[in-house]
Order: structure tokens, then C-alpha cells, then sequence
């Protein structure tokens, strides 16, 4: 709030002094000061001229939703304490006073402990000022007994204007992260549309003769934490459009792009115009002095096929094993780097995943557990063309224990299995049955038991011998000393035997979670994640596996965030399959690029597809909406 400078406030006491209280005098001495005053305002046709003004208040249209209830708090119908940090507290002086515009009263309005306030009615204490719309207002404020002041009130408009010249609605809309990568613009043309639908331009609207004075932009993350800030945004004048008033006149900065890393921000093609943005946060643009103007809630695209995309949370247990049992952790050489490590690369995946409004909540709660390889605990039967059995004996070592079954002619691999199922429950084990996607060249899927002890734990099993001649049983080991065993064309629906065992030991049996496993190294080489997705129509989906190699690729390839796209968007393939050479995509299957033109950006068509495929309507979401609440922006 700016306060009545001192020369008002001398006036102010001599016009006090001259009147002695007699109101009719008063009113008709403060007339007669205010034909005289080198400030007075304009005179309103035809009426009374307001008393001189001895007071300036400095507002902002208060358009933005700083309570988080999608209303825009110059249209709330009560102002929530959230929502009061742009309103202007008056001077304890006017408590007891009556405050009436003399003009432009459609410009501000009067709050009271967030309840509206009539003009007229007399003031308490702590009223305050909110803007509604860019403009001037004078507002008359008078004592019981006569005294009388006017209000000088500059409203300033603090607005978003996107690439179609279209106004971006603060409380309704959100910034969204940039899914362009760099390109040159003509800053000094800010009334030409430009090619992105993402970056936007901030405009200030102000009354004739008025300044706000420089502006900066500033980021605040999903936690509050201040995540970064511009230099002093440059202002061109600009048009205010269509409808605009002489009154107000306006200016408007560079399109400004919301990026989700230094990659993005540095760029020398877009240094000056970009800022570090997160979904969940705002961006805020505030004054010289860091006084908070207006703000914008950051959340995924305001345009898709699916609608406007505001945040979504995606669910994600990370398990890193140990190369063996109690044996170092895949990445890092200690449990604690491990999960260090792992946070890190989540984070980025979901930065990622943010130019879709998607995130996986905060990098502290993220989940990540470091475990010991499972023991041979899996009973695979007809794993490799799922043929029916002709008949024979299954004779297993469970937990150091015999445990024999005998499969009948013309049984299934699931019958099978029951069988299994049935003799192992009578040896006290706790066994389940898995059932697999049937392969390609497959007769029938095959089917998984897995067995645990009485407690829960995997037991370890051994096959001696099977005299099934058709049926082929296999025991599922994990050994990742040798690297894990990969699907490939034919079984990438399955998975190999090791690669079940190793999911299927980590599995929480829920799945609207993504599982992702991080191993030392896949075997055969070449390969740094792969995924199983849901409409294979497996037991095993919804889960990415990386290596080490995966892990470090970060920036350059975005592993992670491209696996989690596979399982995501439900889609085996890639835009390049399609013929659709973009490598700047992150689902582009080979690109490999540091820069901001690397493989890092969603298209609108990515967020709609990953909405429905993957949403709350989906049939498994794996997506939940989340409500953005209300943020905290502290003043510098
Ligand atoms: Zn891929």
C-alpha cells in the first residue's frame, strides 16, 4: 500500500483546522480547495467536485485465484484470507468513516474481514480496497461531523495473453510447460501472434499517466520453495484491444516459456524469456520492490482433445535390487545413494511428464526400496508354446522339502497349475497362480506359480524331475550377475522366465500402481529400459524395468520418462514406427540429445491420449486427479 505523501497529508490538516466542524462550510471550503488544487481530478458532468485528494492507492485487478476455488477473487462473493493478499488495507484513520466513489466505482470494491462492504456505510477497522478492473476511481471519504477527503485510485491490470492473442483466464487457466523446443522470436512485435502454444505474453494494463514500473516473473514449486526468477521483464506498448477506453493504456512483455530445466532455460535462443516452472506451482509477477501483482497456477495443456488438463498425480513404487542378496544396490554403492539416485531420476521423469500436467507428488514421498533378488520361488508350466500336458510326475524340492504332483492327459497348463496349486497348499505353502499373455506362436499361455512359505516369504524351489514328455515346467530364477534376460520380439508379451520372476516377486498386486524395477544391466547388451503395458493383457503390466546405463542416461535420452511412457499412453510403439521422424519427441525410439532439441517434448495429442488410455475413466487408472490448493507467496 502506498501511503498519502506528506504534502497530502499537511493539506489534510489545514482543511481540518478551516472547518471546525461545520460541515456546510466544509464541504463548500473543501470545494473550493479542490478547484484550487494542482491535483484535483477531473470534475464529474454536472456534480459536486470531490473534495481534494490527499490520498493515492495503487491496486491491482484482482483476476487471479489465490484461493485455489476457481473463481476469480475480484468475484468472490466472499473474499477467503488466502485470497486477501492483493487487497489494499486503508489507513486506520478512515475507520469510522463512510467512503463513496465519486468516480470510476466499478473499478474497485470494498471488503471488510472478506465480507463485501457497501460504499456508504461506515468503515471498520482494517476495511480494504480490492481492484476489479483496470482504471481510475476517486473515492470520498467522509467523518461523522463533516470532515471530508477524496481517494485517488489507480487500478492496474496484470493479464496473460497466449500465442492467438487470446486472453488466458488466471483463476480458470494455467500456465503450461513448454512443449516447443526453442525458437527466435521478434521481441519488440508484441502484438504478432506467434507458433506455441504454451508460451505467454504478460500484459499490463494501466490508467492513463499511471505506472507500475518494471515487473519480474517469478516460479514458486508444488511446495511453495521459490524455484526460480527473471530479470526485469522489458515492456513494449501494445494494443488493449478491442473495446478499450483512451483511459487505459498498455503494455505487454515477450512471450514467456515455462520450462522444466536449465537445458530449457539456458538456451541462448530463449535465456531471456524462459523460467523454471513445476506443476503444482505459479508463476507470479511482481513489482520492483517484490510486491506480488498477479499469479498463475502451473498445470498441463490448456488445449488437448481430452479438454484442458489441470494436474493429475501417477502412483510409482520404485524397487532397486541387489546384484544378490545382501549385495551391493544397482545404482549407487550404498542403499542411501541408491535412493538418492532414484529420487533424482523420478524427479526428472515427472518434470517430464509435467508438460502433460502429470507428476508423481513430491521427490521427498516418493517411494523407493532397495531388495534382494528373489530365490527360485516361481513354477513356470508350458513356458515356451503353453502345449497341454500328456501326463506324467512333477517331482520339486520346496524349502528343502519333496513336493510332487502328477499332471493327467490333455490338461491345461492352468489345470496344471491348479493341481500344483492344491498340493502345495497341503504341504502347508502359500502358493498363487499367475497367468501369462499367450506369446505369438503360442498353443495356450502359459502359467506361473508362485510359491511362498507360511509366513509370506518366497520359498525356494528346485525341480528334479518331470516326466511330462509334452508339458514343459521350469523353475524362474533371478541371477543379475549375468545381466537379466530380456523378451524379445516374439515373447515381449510374456516376458522371459527371469524377467517374471524378478516382476512378479515385487509386484503389490495393485495395479493402478507403476511398478519400476532398476537392475544392474540388462543381459545381451544394447537395451536400457523396457516396459510391460496394460493392454498386453498379462498378469505382468504396468511396470518399467532400467538398467544402471538407464539411469545415467538422464538428460540425454530421458530413459526413464520415455519407458513410463510406453505403460502411460498404453502404446508398444513409437511416433517413428508411424513414420512420424520428429526426434524431439520423447517417445521418438532413437534420438540422443543433450540440447533443448533432444527427445524431451509431449504433444497436446500425447496428454489427451495418455488421459483416456491411462485417466480416471480408464479401466485401470493409473492417474488421479489432484486438486491444485491454495499457494503462499511470500513477499520479498
Ligand atoms: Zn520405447
Amino acid at each position: 500500500m502506498r501511503r498519502a505523501s506528506s504534502r497530502g497529508r499537511v493539506l489534510f490538516a489545514i482543511v481540518a483546522l478551516a472547518l471546525g466542524g461545520v460541515s456546510a462550510l466544509g464541504a463548500a471550503h473543501a470545494q473550493e480547495k479542490a478547484a484550487k488544487n494542482v491535483r484535483a481530478e477531473p470534475a464529474l458532468g454536472g456534480s459536486a467536485l470531490p473534495p481534494p485528494v490527499t490520498e493515492r492507492l495503487t491496486l491491482i485487478a484482482d483476476r487471479d485465484d489465490d484461493d485455489a476455488d476457481d473463481v476469480p477473487d475480484g468475484l468472490a462473493a466472499f473474499v477467503a484470507p488466502a485470497a486477501r493478499v492483493d487487497l489494499v488495507t486503508l489507513d486506520p484513520r478512515f475507520a469510522g468513516a463512510t467512503l463513496s466513489p465519486a468516480r470510476g466505482r466499478e473499478h474497485t470494491r470494498l471488503v471488510a474481514n472478506g465480507k463485501l462492504f457497501g460504499w456508504g456505510e461506515r468503515l471498520p477497522q482494517g476495511a480494504q480496497l480490492q481492484g476489479l478492473s483496470p482504471g481510475r476511481a476517486v473515492l470520498v471519504a467522509r467523518w461523522p461531523g463533516g470532515r471530508e477527503t477524496s481517494i485517488a485510485v489507480d487500478v492496474h491490470g496484470v493479464s496473460l495473453r497466449d500465442g492467438q492473442n487470446r486472453a488466458v483466464d488466471m483463476a480458470t487457466e494455467r500456465a503450461s510447460l513448454q512443449r516447443t523446443p526453442p525458437a527466435r522470436i521478434d521481441l519488440d512485435d508484441v502484438d504478432r501472434p506467434y507458433d506455441d502454444p504454451d508460451a505467454l505474453r504478460v500484459v499490463v494494463t494501466s490508467p492513463e499517466g499511471a505506472s507500475l514500473g518494471p515487473i519480474t516473473a517469478e516460479s514458486i514449486a508444488a511446495d511453495g520453495a521459490r524455484l526460480d526468477s527473471t530479470a526485469d521483464l522489458r515492456l513494449v506498448p501494445t494494443s488493449c484491444g478491442a473495446g478499450a477506453t483512451s483511459e487505459i493504456g498498455c503494455l505487454a512483455t515477450a512471450p514467456l516459456r515455462f520450462v522444466v530445466d536449465d537445458v530449457d532455460r539456458r538456451h541462448a535462443l530463449v535465456a531471456a524469456r524462459s523460467i523454471k516452472a513445476e506443476v503444482g506451482g505459479a508463476v507470479v509477477v511482481r513489482d520492483a520492490k517484490g510486491k506480488k501483482l498477479q499469479a498463475i497456477r502451473v498445470g498441463g495443456p490448456r488445449r488437448t482433445a481430452a479438454g484442458p488438463i489441470d494436474r493429475y498425480r501417477l502412483s510409482i513404487r520404485t524397487i532397486v535390487m541387489r546384484l544378490t542378496p545382501g549385495g551391493a544396490p544397482a545404482v549407487g554403492s550404498t542403499d542411501a545413494g541408491a535412493i538418492a539416485a532414484l529420487r533424482q531420476e523420478l524427479a526428472v521423469a515427472s518434470a517430464t511428464w509435467g508438460q502433460c500436467g502429470m507428476t508423481f507428488g513430491p521427490v521427498a514421498q516418493l517411494d523407493v526400496k532397495v531388495v534382494n533378488p528373489p530365490p527360485p520361488y516361481l513354477v513356470a508350466l508350458g513356458d515356451d508354446v503353453g502345449l497341454p500336458a500328456s501326463g506324467g510326475e512333477v517331482r520339486l524340492r520346496v524349502e528343502g522339502r519333496p513336493l510332487t504332483f502328477t499332471t493327467k492327459r490333455g490338461w491345461s497348463t492352468r489345470q496344471a497349475a491348479l493341481e500344483l496349486a492344491r498340493v502345495a497348499e497341503r504341504a502347508g505353502l502359500k502358493p498363487s497362480i499367475s497367468e501369462n499373455a499367450r506369446i505369438s506362436s503360442g498353443a495356450a499361455p502359459s502359467v506361473d506359480v508362485l510359491l511362498r512359505r507360511a509366513d509370506g516369504q518366497l520359498a525356494t524351489a528346485e525341480l528334479l524331475s518331470s516326466s511330462d514328455a509334452t508339458m514343459s515346467v521350469g523353475i524362474g530364477a533371478v541371477d543379475l550377475s549375468d545381466g537379466l534376460q530380456h523378451f524379445g520380439d516374439t515373447d515381449s508379451v510374456a516376458g522371459t522366465i527371469e524377467e517374471r520372476a524378478l516382476v512378479k516377486a515385487v509386484d503389490d498386486g495393485d495395479p493402478r500402481t507403476i511398478e519400476v524395477i532398476v537392475i544392474p544391466f540388462f543381459g545381451g547388451g544394447g537395451r536400457i529400459g523396457e516396459s510391460f503395458i496394460g493392454s498386453d493383457g498379462s498378469s505382468m503390466r504396468n511396470v518399467v524395468i532400467v538398467d544402471r546405463a538407464g539411469v545415467r542416461a538422464q538428460r540425454t535420452s530421458l530413459t526413464l520418462a520415455h519407458e513410463l511412457g510406453h505403460v502411460i499412453l498404453d502404446e508398444p510403439g513409437h511416433p517413428d514406427d508411424y513414420g512420424i521422424d520428429m526426434p524431439t519427441l520423447l517417445m521418438d525410439s532413437d534420438a540422443s540429445d543433450a540440447s533443448p532439441f533432444g527427445p524431451r517434448r509431449l504433444l497436446a495429442d500425447d496428454c489427451a491420449r495418455a488421459l483416456r488410455q491411462s485417466g480416471p475413466g480408464a479401466r485401470i487408472p493409473l492417474l488421479t486427479e489432484w486438486k491444485l490448493s491454495p499457494l503462499k507467496y511470500p513477499n520479498r
